[in-house]
C-alpha cells in the first residue's frame, strides 16, 4: 500500500485540489492527502508532509513527521513560528522559478535603466523632454543574495550588458560578477551600485537590514528593487529617503503585510512602483515534478534533499 503524505496548507480548496491532482498523478509509491481529511491515527503515523503557508499549530497533530517540503522558496514563517522542529524542512528549489525571477529582475531593471518612471511622470504633465541615454555597461546593478534566484538573475543581467556585483554570506566566485561577502563586503557593494536588487531570505539578520543607516550609504540617485520579503526593508526609512530624493525610485513586490492595505500611503508615492507579489510565482507543473520526485526519493529510498539550516534561518 502506498504511504500517505499530508498536505497542510491555507490555500483555497481549488488550489489545494490542483496540487493534489498534479502530485498524485506523478507519485509512484506515495499518496498526498489533505491533512484535514486524515484520521487521528493516520496523522499520528504520518512521516512526510507537503506544506504551503501552513498554520504552524497544525504540526502538533503529526508527532512522527521526519521531513516537510514547502511549495514556496521562502520558509521564514516556518522557521520563525516552529520552535526547534523535530523534522527537517526543504524549501522549493526549482530552475523554472529562478528563470522566472531573473526575467522579472531584468524587466524591472530595464524599467529603471530606461527611465520609465520619469517618462511616466512627464506624460502625466504632457511634458516632452529627452533624457540622457546611458548604456547598460555604464550601470552597476548590485544583487543582495547570490543563491538560487540571485545567481540566475546576476547571470541574466551580465548577459544583457550590465555591470553586476553581488553579496552573500559566504565567499563566491561567479564569472562576470564582482562578488562580496559578509559584513565588510556589504559596504563595498553599497558604494558602487546604481540599482540595488534584494533577493535575500528573511532571517533574524536580514530583517530591517535596509534601513536609514544602509540607505544613506547608497549613492545619491540609486534605485531599489525588492523581490525578496517586505520586512527586509524598513518602509518608513525608505519613504524618507525617496522623498528627500536621495533614493531615486523603488520597485516593491513584497510587503510585511500582504495584500498591502488600500489605505497604505505607499500606493500614492510617485517614487514607488507597487507589484502584488508576482515577481516569481511557483509554477505548478515544474514544482510538482520536483516535489513528487523528492517525495518518492524520501519514501522509497530514504534519500533526503537539501534541507534548510534552522539556525541560519534559510
Ligand atoms: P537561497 O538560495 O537560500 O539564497 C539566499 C542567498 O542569500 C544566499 O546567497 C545567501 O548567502 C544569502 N544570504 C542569506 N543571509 C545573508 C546574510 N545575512 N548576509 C549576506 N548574504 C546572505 O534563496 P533563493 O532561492 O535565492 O530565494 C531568496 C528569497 O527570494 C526567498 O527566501 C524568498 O523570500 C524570495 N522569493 C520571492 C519570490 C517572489 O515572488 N517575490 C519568489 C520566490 C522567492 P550564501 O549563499 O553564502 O548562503
Amino acid at each position: 500500500m502506498s504511504q500517505q503524505c499530508a498536505f497542510i496548507s491555507q490555500l483555497s480548496n481549488v488550489e489545494e485540489q490542483r496540487w493534489l491532482d498534479k502530485l498524485n498523478a506523478k507519485l509512484s509509491n506515495a499518496k498526498v492527502v489533505l491533512a484535514r481529511e486524515m484520521s487521528l491515527a493516520e496523522k499520528q503515523a504520518c512521516k512526510v508532509a507537503v506544506v504551503a503557508n501552513p498554520n504552524p499549530k497544525s504540526f502538533a497533530d503529526f508527532p512522527q513527521l521526519v521531513w516537510v517540503q514547502s511549495l514556496w522558496a521562502g520558509v521564514e514563517r516556518l522557521v520563525e513560528e516552529l520552535d526547534e522542529p523535530s523534522f527537517a524542512i526543504s524549501r522549493l528549489v526549482d530552475p523554472m522559478l529562478a528563470t522566472t525571477m531573473s526575467e522579472a529582475v531584468l524587466a524591472w531593471t530595464l524599467y529603471l535603466h530606461r527611465e520609465m518612471p520619469k517618462y511616466l511622470t512627464q506624460q502625466k504633465l504632457a511634458h516632452w523632454q529627452q533624457l540622457d541615454y546611458r548604456r547598460a555597461s555604464e550601470r552597476t546593478i548590485g544583487i543582495l543574495g547570490l543563491g538560487e534566484l540571485g545567481l540566475c538573475s546576476a547571470n541574466t543581467l551580465v548577459n544583457n550588458g550590465f555591470n553586476v556585483c553581488g553579496w552573500s554570506n559566504t565567499e563566491k566566485f561567479i564569472d562576470g560578477v564582482d562578488c562580496f561577502f559578509g559584513k565588510s563586503g556589504l559596504d563595498k557593494l553599497i558604494s558602487q551600485v546604481d540599482i540595488l536588487v534584494c533577493l535575500l531570505p528573511l532571517t533574524s539578520v536580514t530583517k530591517g537590514l535596509i534601513n536609514t543607516d544602509f540607505l544613506v550609504k547608497l549613492k545619491q540617485g540609486t534605485s531599489i528593487i525588492n523581490f525578496a520579503r517586505g520586512a527586509i526593508i524598513n518602509h518608513n526609512d525608505l519613504v524618507d529617503q525617496l522623498n528627500t530624493r536621495h533614493i531615486e525610485h523603488a520597485v516593491l513586490d513584497v510587503f510585511e503585510h500582504e495584500p498591502l492595505t488600500r489605505s497604505s500611503d505607499l500606493w500614492k508615492n510617485p517614487y514607488i512602483s507597487i507589484l502584488p507579489h508576482i515577481s516569481a510565482p511557483t509554477h505548478l507543473e515544474s514544482a510538482s515534478d520536483i516535489v513528487s520526485q523528492r517525495i518518492d526519493d524520501v519514501i522509497s529510498n530514504g534519500v533526503f534533499p537539501e534541507c534548510i539550516d534552522i539556525a541560519k534561518g534559510y
